[in-house]
């Protein structure tokens, strides 16, 4: 559930901030279009006039004719519009000879000037050059100018004009009505000088890094993301028809972000708080399983373990036969009843806690005994134990029960009534073989025989006994065999 909320929610916010950028980039995209279509059309209009001009300057109508005259010929109203600069005409030598602004032309000499230089070396077309400023108004402007030639091609001179750096400015505050977009013209010349000059910037505040000046100027439609000033933003930049200039719209990437991160961060409130709470709880959830599961395990292993010894108790011992009956394994298996001789006595003559003692003793010496044959000690009764084994051939099976009853009697505990003087236990051994069909109630009853035999033969010795014929028989290496019934009070 937790990771479907969040998997939710991280679609949202992608969408989100997919639907921003998307937004950011049509609306740079729309106003760059505005832009491009409204300077391309005012540069034309312009360039007419400089054509005209450049035509009908050898007309040979206009030959003779009075200065004003040719001065209503030449120029129209458009070429005298506010934002653009007076046309001026130069001959071959640079030289001013004729001033829309005013017929007695002002003195002017262009001849050192890049654009004069480019039209006197080749027929430019409309040349723009870069921003400068002008010698007669003194204000910034970028000159535009056409070539004339003599009927032979030769070159005659250039008609040069100018648009002013504030007709952009005007055009920006037209167009632009979101405050957030920033429009920049790049002024790029230096296909038609052949110099690698980098373009010019207007506004030049925050300029655009050398890398990303030098990408627009060489694209005629670009999307590139890059830092001016310290702040990255989303430049769309277009050019303007076929001129060497560029207008670029910059969205910073902080007003994308602001237009999405508040509602995302209100889905990731809204979605998380309740996803951590709910792992919160899984968590809580768990750790209580774990407890829960700990828990039952130690009081399973308390069911079946006995308090005073800590070994395996009955009831342990009763669910360890019936799961032998059940399986097939148990043809190899042995079960050997181990009970304390003349314990009565020792209790009656030592004391119950004495006693306790010495069956504590006896059940951690038969678990040893037992593990070191991989089987299992449990104690089964006041002072009865049983010891399980499993996958073991007969032979095997007898050790094991004569090491059990060797261990006690090595561990020479005292014992005042017994013939020895120590305790000792004796042993009822059954083997369960392949000719076995028994339930665990006839092994029960057939060891209890055996170990019946091994009381009744002297005690601290083992018997075994026949699964089939139910025979006993008194194990050869049997323990040190004391004549016992005569020794003890009656
Ligand atoms: P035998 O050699 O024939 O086994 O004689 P025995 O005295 O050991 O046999 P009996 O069954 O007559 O006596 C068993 C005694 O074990 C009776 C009881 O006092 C003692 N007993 C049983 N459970 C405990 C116990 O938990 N603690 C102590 N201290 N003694 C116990
Ligand atoms: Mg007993
Ligand atoms: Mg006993």
């Amino acid at each position: 559930m937790t990771i479907v909320l969040c998997g939710c929610a991280g679609l949202a916010i992608v969408s989100l901030r997919n639907a921003a950028w998307q937004q950011a980039k049509i609306g740079a995209e729309t106003l760059l279009d505005s832009m491009t279509r409204t300077l391309t059309r005012d540069f034309e209009l312009y360039d007419l006039s400089l054509q005209a001009v450049a035509d009908r300057l050898r007309d040979p109508i206009l030959e003779g004719v009075s200065p004003q005259v040719r001065h209503l010929a030449l120029f129209d109203r458009a070429a005298t519009a506010s934002g653009y600069g007076a046309i001026f005409v130069l001959d071959a030598q640079g030289d001013a000879f004729i001033d829309s602004g005013s017929l007695v032309p002002r003195r002017l000499n262009g001849a050192d000037r890049v654009y004069f230089q480019v039209q006197r070396n080749r027929d430019a077309g409309l040349y723009v050059g870069r921003p400068w400023r002008t010698r007669v108004s003194g204000r910034e402007m970028i000159p535009l100018s056409r070539r004339f030639s003599y009927a032979d091609g030769a070159f005659a001179g250039v008609v040069v004009g100018a648009i002013e750096l504030a007709y952009f400015e005007a055009v920006f505050a037209r167009l632009n009505r979101n405050l957030n977009l920033k429009i920049t013209v790049l002024f790029d010349d230096s296909l038609s000088t052949g110099g690698g000059q980098p373009p010019v910037q207007y506004p030049a505040a925050d300029p655009l890094d050398r890398q990303t000046l030098s990408m627009i100027a060489e694209a005629d439609h670009i999307t590139l993301i890059s830092s001016s000033a310290g702040a990255e933003a989303l430049h769309v930049a277009h050019r303007v028809g076929t001129l060497p200039m560029h207008v670029v719209v910059s969205v910073p990437l902080s007003t994308i972000g602001s237009a999405w991160h508040a509602r995302a961060t209100a889905i990731v409130l809204i979605v998380g708080t309740p996803a951590i709470a709910l792992l919160c709880l899984l968590q809580l959830l768990r750790s209580e399983l774990r407890r829960r599961t700990v828990a039952e395990a130690e009081l399973a292993a308390l069911a079946l373990t006995d308090a005073l010894t800590g070994i395996p108790n009955r009831r342990h011992f009763d669910r360890r036969l019936a799961e032998l009956e059940k399986a097939s394994s148990r043809e190899r298996c042995a079960l050997a009843l181990i009970d304390v001789d003349r314990f009565k006595a020792f209790n009656d003559y030592s004391g119950h806690p004495a006693g306790d003692l010495v069956l504590k003793a006896v059940g951690a010496e038969l678990a040893m005994c037992a593990a070191r044959a991989g089987g299992i000690a449990f104690r089964i009764g006041g002072e009865e134990f049983a010891v399980v084994l499993t996958g073991v051939e007969e032979a095997h099976a007898l050790n094991v029960a004569r090491d059990c009853r060797g261990s006690i009697e090595a561990l020479a505990l005292p014992h005042a009534l017994s013939p020895l003087g120590i305790v000792t236990v004796s042993v009822g051994l059954l083997y369960a073989d392949r000719r076995s069909a028994t339930t665990q109630t006839e092994w029960l009853s057939l060891a209890d025989a055996a170990l019946y035999e091994a009381k009744r033969g002297g005690r601290n010795q083992v018997r075994t006994i026949d699964i089939v014929t139910g025979k006993t028989e008194t194990s050869s290496a049997s323990s040190r065999m004391v004549s016992t019934e005569e020794l003890l009070p009656a």
